[in-house]
């Protein structure tokens, strides 16, 4: 089955009924969100009723609460220990984030690997595993998804090889995975127009069961440009066929794919986006959709 979905948001007022009903108004079957703005850690308490309630309208809907998933805030960074303070905040703050996961039954979380900030490669996979195995100890039922990173400045996990390594050193393999973005693959160097090699590297060198969530962008920049700017679906260098062909990869059936593509003027353009993919067909009309 085809999981699709976007971005929504996330507020104190209406939480996860809220995220819940802007991805109906999209015609999505899943959604992400951050549980607070995405560039800072002020979060919320979460009110179990909206919770309760948001679960039930997602039963009703047919929507698996095991196919919604959060992103962790970018300002974690697991990979740099040069400050202690920052490196322990980072790691407590995952330690809150999970726990808010668990409060709102989701069951995955994707995180950005980290920047090493000129510590190494090495030396900033391995704090990332320190952490991340610091962040797991606590028996929790949330699986944290690394992200594939488009390798811009000092950033850890633009290959699969480094994913690998990170994975290698986690105790409990159970809680860790991985979350594909097309947009950082292709920005990061990886040959997307053959989505199939992608995978088989993949399977060779992590497995393909550890990939849990795909996010689905454009790109305003070239293969190998390592500069994570993310472009509407058909409207970058990608191209919407060939997204179509990964989107519609039998490999990849039941994997949540979430859009992160940007907004046009000020407006959501996912409910246009996803009746572009459900019908397969390419709107070029659709940045003229959004007038200022
Ligand atoms: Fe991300
Ligand atoms: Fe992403
Ligand atoms: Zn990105």
């Amino acid at each position: 089955m085809l999981i699709i979905g976007s971005h929504v948001s996330f507020n104190k007022e209406k939480q996860l009924m809220g995220s819940l009903d802007e991805a109906l108004s999209y015609g999505s079957n899943t959604f992400m969100f951050y549980t607070g703005a995405p560039q800072n850690t002020k979060r919320y308490e979460i009110n179990d009723n909206l919770t309760n309630h948001a679960l039930e309208k997602m039963k009703n809907n047919n929507i698996d609460i095991n196919n919604i998933i959060v992103h962790a805030p970018y300002i974690i960074n697991l990979a740099n220990d040069k400050e202690n303070d920052k490196y322990d905040f980072s790691i407590n703050f995952l330690k809150q984030e999970i726990e808010r996961c668990e409060e709102l039954k989701i069951s995955y979380l994707v995180l950005h690997p980290g920047s090493h900030v000129g510590l190494g490669i090495e030396k900033g996979i391995n704090n990332i595993i320190y952490a991340l195995n610091e962040v797991l100890k606590d028996d929790k039922n949330v699986t944290i998804l690394l992200e594939t990173m488009a390798g811009k400045g000092t950033e850890v996990g633009s290959n699969f090889q480094e994913l690998k390594a990170i994975i290698d050193g986690i105790d409990k393999k159970e809680l860790i995975g991985v979350c594909m973005d097309t947009c950082h693959l292709n920005d990061s160097g990886y040959d997307i127009t053959d989505f199939d090699s992608i995978l088989d590297e993949f399977d060779r060198i992590v497995g393909l069961s550890y990939l849990k969530c795909i996010h689905i962008n454009d790109s305003k920049n070239i293969k190998g440009a390592k500069k994570d700017r993310h472009e509407n679906i058909g409207y970058g260098t990608i191209g919407f066929d060939t997204l179509i062909k990964i989107i519609y990869n039998p490999k990849l059936d039941n994997i949540p794919k979430i859009l992160e593509t940007p907004y046009i003027n000020d407006k959501p353009p996912y409910k246009e986006e996803i009746t572009m993919i459900r019908e397969k067909k390419f709107n070029d009309n659709l940045k003229n959709l959004f007038e200022k």
